[in-house]
């Protein structure tokens, strides 16, 4: 198919932004962009492949010299600036989130102003990346200074259309390089709007780009040999295929997927903080967060934490309280999980399946879904349900909790809610994930601390956000000199 048909969506179909120019992206296949509130089309996608990643590499490649001769100074420049914007557009940037990924008003708030923050620690890089030196011996000097590694890829997923693009673009383009940006071809208006905001920040063309499409665009991305690294959020599938393909290109890639986040809850734990947390945690953005909390182990006698647990769920009303998920199938998939779950003996407390939201029937709404009595080889228990859905396993003790925990392939999140120091100290060390809470839901670190999962969670050293993204975007050089003449020749000189 190589016509986009004109059909009457709000928005006009989506190009690619390249060299600066949003350009024809007529020979590409289109697909169209649903609204998952109410079903409708609201737009359409290219689906591209290798000619314009070739064209995105180009134009970054003639970007790429004088962007990275910019002093990184002058480079944040561009970020103050478009720190300002996003604020400033807040109102019409939420708004396309909520529309293409269904967020509800709050949390697409939430998320532009998630954006504007990491561009606070990208606006800080150069208090953060001077180079070290030493006098190593005498009148030798060592030194090392960073450089920008080159032209980049960033591929994102649909649930944060804005923040996690912004988790790659401020300081990968703050650091000097030039990126190409594959969002989700689910949500792919907001990164048109992020690319314009940039430009009228002042970014010079082509130190940005951004290409539409899903597995060939990708596939490209992994090997264009002008590409030097690539930075991919998604499911763990994709991230192994990404990781896999990019390394085996001699590419630096980082590459984050999936979660089944833990939240262990002790009897001990302050009941209503712990209960309106675990709800916050399952059901916000409609379950559809890596940082999402899917199984509470709940350990000794906590039927009073999960009463009132019960009773919050069954006060929330989807289409005010949370939004729908991204799409049809994500639906029919999660609510498959809960009639699975109940089928081999678990027992649904509140049950979130065929919910309809009046006057957006055709929307694609679970409600919140609160399952007890799992036990952990059950599906439900071992999978990335990636919905507002909380399952409830039982345990004895916080031992028992931990290994339950450590059966989990993924490792983003795990929590812990007491009132004992000890205990949380105990689960802190030896939970097996990359980000641990004590009496947090979403224990997501703010910067300048990374965010980054362990195990099938993240592929690849560092983290995508804060410090441990500079080791991703910048390549280290040691600079040995010595200036004294007179100094003797040894085995170090
Ligand atoms: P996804 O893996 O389906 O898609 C992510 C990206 O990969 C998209 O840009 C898509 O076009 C591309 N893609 C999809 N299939 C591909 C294939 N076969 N080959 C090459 N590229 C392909 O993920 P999603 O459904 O968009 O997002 C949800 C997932 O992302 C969840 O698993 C969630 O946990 C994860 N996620 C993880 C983090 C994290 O920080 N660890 C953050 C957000 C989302």
């Amino acid at each position: 198919m190589s016509v986009i048909e004109q059909t009457a969506t709000k928005y006009p179909a989506v190009r690619n932004y390249i060299g600066g120019q949003f350009v024809d992206t007529g020979d590409c296949r289109h697909v169209d962009i649903t609204n998952p509130a109410d079903g409708t089309v609201i737009s359409r996608v290219p689906m591209c492949g290798q000619p314009e990643v070739d064209r995105a590499v180009d134009a970054a490649q003639q970007a790429q010299p004088a962007w990275a001769a910019t002093p990184i100074k002058e480079r944040v420049q561009v970020f103050y600036r478009y720190k300002s914007l996003l604020e400033k557009n807040i109102d019409e940037l939420a708004s396309l989130v909520s529309e293409e990924n269904g967020k509800i008003r709050g949390e697409a708030e939430a998320e532009v102003l998630k954006s504007a923050e990491l561009c606070e620690f990208a606006c800080s890089l150069p208090q953060i990346v001077p180079g070290e030196v030493l006098e190593v011996s005498r009148g030798v000097e060592c030194r090392v200074e960073r450089y920008p590694v080159g032209v980049v890829a960033s591929i994102t997923p649909f649930n944060f259309p804005n923040m996690v693009a912004n988790w790659t673009i401020p300081n990968a383009i703050a650091l000097g390089n030039c990126m190409i940006l594959k969002p989700s071809e689910q949500v792919p208006l907001s990164a048109g709007r992020i690319a314009e905001l940039l430009r009228e920040a002042g970014l010079p063309d082509g130190v940005l780009n951004v290409v539409h499409g899903g597995v060939e665009s990708v596939e490209a991305i992994c090997d264009h040999p002008g590409i030097e690294a690539i930075s991919f959020v998604g499911s763990t599938k994709v991230a192994k295929i990404v990781y896999r393909r990019g390394s085996h290109n001699f590419k630096r890639v980082l590459a984050l997927g999936g979660a089944k986040n833990h939240l262990i809850v002790m009897p001990d734990a302050n009941p209503d903080m712990t209960s309106s947390n675990v709800v916050a945690s399952m059901s916000g953005c409609a379950g559809q967060r890596c940082m999402a909390a899917s199984v509470m182990v709940a350990v000794g006698g906590t039927d009073h934490i999960i009463e009132r647990m019960v009773n919050i769920v069954r006060g929330m009303v989807p289409g005010v309280h949370l939004g729908p998920v991204i799409s049809k199938e994500a639906k029919q998939r999660i609510e498959s999980y809960i009639t699975e779950a109940e089928e081999m003996g678990a027992k649904v407390l509140v049950d979130g399946r065929n919910y309809r939201v009046p006057g957006k029937e055709n929307g694609f709404y679970v409600g919140p879904t609160l399952i007890d009595n799992v036990t952990p080889d059950m599906r439900v228990a071992q999978e990335e349900i990636f919905g507002p859905v909380m399952v409830i396993v039982r345990s004895s003790s916080v031992d028992e909790a931990i290994d339950i925990q450590h059966r989990s392939p993924y490792g983003n999140a795990a929590a812990v809610f007491t009132e004992s120091g000890g205990v949380a100290r105990y689960v802190m060390e030896r939970a097996s994930a990359g980000m641990v809470g004590v009496n947090v839901g979403v224990p997501v670190p703010r910067e300048p601390f990374g965010f980054g999962g362990w195990n099938d969670s993240k592929f690849g050293t560092g983290d995508i956000t804060g410090r441990g993204s500079i080791e991703l975007w910048t390549k280290a050089k040691k600079m040995t000199t010595k200036w004294n003449k007179e100094a003797g020749v040894n085995w170090m000189s």
